[in-house]
C-alpha cells in the first residue's frame, strides 16, 4: 500500500506556479502573465520586448492563476500529509520575490479565516485529523521547532526567553537525526497548539528589526513538525518530518547601490537560495554529488531533501509588469529544480 502511495506521487519534486492577483488600489494593472493553461503552461511576456522574442513559455506541474483560492492551491497536497504520517520526509516552501505571495500561501493573510487558511493551517489539520482516524492501530506523538535562518546563522524562534540563541547544526546522515538538536522542541496535540506557536515565532523574528516585513524578507522561517509513531500492533516505530518553509526574497539587489550591511544580507540570501537550487538539481539528475554542504538552509533541510523524502515549492509571481524581469529569474529558477 505504502508503496502504491509513493509510486502515486510520480517523482518526489513538485513545483506549482502562483501567481497573485493584483492588490486593490493598484492602479496600472499590466500583468506580464500572458497565459495560463490547464496543464501547467504559462506564457510570460516582457513588455520591453515586443513581439516573439519577448514571449517565453513555461511548464509546471501546475500553474494557478490571481483567482485561485487557498483550497484549490492546497487541494492536491493532502497525500504528502499522509506520507509524513507513514514516515516520510516532506519539505514545501515558497520561492519568489518580497510581495509575490509566499507568506499568503503559506500562512495566510492575519487572522485569516477558516477558507483564507495557507497551507500551514490546512497542512496541519490534515496531519492531526490523519493521525485520530488512525489512533486505533497506531499512536503518535507530534512536536514543533521553529528557526529562522538570517545571514548565515540559525537562531531558534520558539525558546521561552525569546532570546534566539544562535545554534547549530548536526550533520543529518541518518534520515530521522534531528538537524538543530538544540532548537526548542514543542509537544503540540492541535492545529491550534502550532498556530499559537507559530505566532509566538513570528513575534519573536521581529524582535530587533525595525519592521517585521523587513526581517521576514531577508530571512528564511523554517518550521518543523516531527511526528513519532507507534504501531500498536506490532510496536513498529516510525519517524517522519514536516517542513514548511517561507523562503526570504528572492529579488536581486543592485550592487552599486547596497553597501554594508544590506549588501551583506543580499549576498547571505543569494547564496543560500542558489544552494538550495543547486541541491535540488542535483536531486533532479540524480547526481551522485548532492552539495548540501554549501548553506545552512539546504543543511537544516537536508533529511528532507533527497532519497525518499517529497518537495514540493510554490514558485510565487507578481503580475505587474513592472517585475517582470523578477519574474523571469524566478521562472528560471523554478525551471532548473523542476
Ligand atoms: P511575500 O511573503 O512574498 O513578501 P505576501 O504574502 O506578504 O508576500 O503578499 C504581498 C501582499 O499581497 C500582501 O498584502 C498579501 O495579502 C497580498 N496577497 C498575496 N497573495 C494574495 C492572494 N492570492 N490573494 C489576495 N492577496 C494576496
Ligand atoms: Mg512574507
Amino acid at each position: 500500500k505504502l508503496f502504491n502511495e509513493v509510486q502515486d506521487l510520480r517523482g518526489n519534486i513538485r513545483v506549482y506556479c502562483r501567481v497573485r492577483p493584483f492588490l486593490p488600489g493598484q492602479t496600472k494593472k499590466q500583468s506580464t502573465i500572458e497565459y495560463i493553461g490547464e496543464n501547467g503552461e504559462m506564457i510570460v511576456a516582457n513588455p520591453a520586448k515586443p513581439g516573439k522574442e519577448g514571449h517565453r513559455m513555461f511548464k509546471f506541474n501546475k500553474v494557478f492563476g490571481p483567482a485561485s483560492t487557498q483550497a484549490e492551491v492546497y487541494s492536491d497536497t493532502k497525500p504528502l500529509i499522509r506520507s509524513v504520517l507513514d514516515g516520510f520526509n516532506v519539505c514545501i516552501f515558497a520561492y519568489g520575490q518580497t510581495g509575490s505571495g509566499k507568506t499568503h500561501t503559506m500562512s495566510g493573510p492575519d487572522g485569516a479565516s477558516e477558507e483564507d487558511w495557507g497551507v500551514n493551517y490546512r497542512a496541519l489539520n490534515d496531519l492531526f485529523t490523519i493521525s485520530q482516524t488512525r489512533r486505533s492501530s497506531i499512536t503518535y506523538e507530534v512536536g514543533v521547532q521553529m528557526v529562522e535562518i538570517y545571514n548565515e546563522q540559525v537562531r531558534d524562534l520558539l525558546s521561552s526567553d525569546g532570546t534566539q540563541k544562535k545554534l547549530g547544526i548536526l550533520s543529518t546522515s541518518q534520515p530521522n537525526g534531528l538537524a538543530v538538536p538544540d532548537a526548542t522542541m514543542n509537544p503540540v496535540r492541535a492545529t491550534s497548539d502550532v498556530v499559537e506557536l507559530m505566532d509566538i515565532g513570528l513575534k519573536n523574528r521581529s524582535m530587533g528589526s525595525t519592521a517585521l516585513n523587513e526581517r521576514s524578507s531577508r530571512s528564511h522561517s523554517i518550521v518543523t513538525i516531527h511526528v513519532r509513531g507507534k504501531d500498536l500492533k506490532t510496536g513498529v516505530p516510525m519517524h517522519g518530518n514536516l517542513h514548511l518553509v517561507d523562503l526570504a526574497g528572492s529579488e536581486r539587489v543592485d550592487r552599486s547601490e547596497v553597501t554594508g550591511d544590506r549588501l551583506k544580507e543580499a549576498q547571505h540570501i543569494n547564496k543560500s537560495l542558489s544552494a538550495l537550487g543547486d541541491v535540488i538539481f542535483a536531486l533532479a539528475q540524480k547526481s551522485p554529488h548532492v552539495p548540501y554542504r554549501n548553506s545552512k538552509l539546504t543543511q537544516v533541510l537536508q533529511s528532507s531533501l533527497g532519497g525518499q523524502a517529497k518537495t514540493l515549492m510554490f514558485v510565487q509571481l507578481n503580475p505587474d509588469s513592472n517585475s517582470c524581469l523578477e519574474s523571469l529569474s524566478t521562472l528560471k529558477f523554478a525551471e532548473r529544480v523542476s
